[in-house]
């Protein structure tokens, strides 16, 4: 049977931000979030397509799991099968997934039964409670824990920002903004090549 693919923007191999974990960002939200961190990831227009396979092909040795982050992974219609599918390739991996629904508007009953992830962080970004800790971006956020094989410890000792140089250019997570600094570094003469 053919694998399922997602639609994916960009990939970073490694961040320890995300607790030693490779990042995806997938391609497409309507959830319009104001102050929302990634905006050129509205459109469902672009990215390519991963099979979990491809994914896995990507994840350096040493990494300890994955996290999907975006754009939206839940408007991925193949997700749960996706996750699932990786997660039969890649058992010793944690998965996070980094969602704008909330608890009651995801599937958990789902999700819980494929225990296709291990942790979903859920809930709409609410600019005005913006925070740079345990992986949240908004303190209204919710961790749910799937599988009992990661606890609050893991998001609470994470380093609280990060700047990664991606195929895409320059991604900054915590409580520094991608543009802005990509901005900064222009405006002194810095530019940066991925080779
Ligand atoms: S859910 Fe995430 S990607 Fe979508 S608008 Fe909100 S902050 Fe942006």
């Amino acid at each position: 049977m053919d694998e399922p693919t997602i639609q994916v923007n960009n990939i970073a191999p490694v961040s320890q931000a995300n607790g030693n974990h490779t990042v995806i960002w997938v391609q497409g939200c309507n959830l319009r979030c104001p102050g929302c961190f990634n905006p050129g990831l509205w459109t469902f227009k672009g990215g390519e397509a991963y099979t979990p396979s491809m994914i896995a092909a990507r994840i350096p040795e040493g990494v300890e799991g994955l996290t999907v982050s975006g754009g939206e992974p839940f408007l991925q219609k193949n997700l749960i099968a996706w996750l699932t599918a990786f997660r039969e390739l890649r058992p010793d991996l944690r998965i996070v997934v980094l969602s704008g629904f909330s608890e009651a508007e995801l599937n958990m009953k789902l999700i819980r039964a494929t225990e296709c992830l291990d942790v979903v962080v859920a809930g709409r970004f609410e600019q005005d409670k913006a925070v740079a800790s345990n992986l949240a971006g908004s303190s209204n956020k919710r961790h749910i824990f799937v599988t009992g094989r990661v606890r609050m410890d893991f998001f609470r000792n994470l380093p609280k920002s990060e700047v990664m140089v991606t195929k895409n250019g320059l991604f900054a997570t915590g409580m520094m903004d991608s543009r802005k600094l990509n901005g900064y570094l222009t405006e002194y003469g810095i530019s940066l090549e991925v080779l």
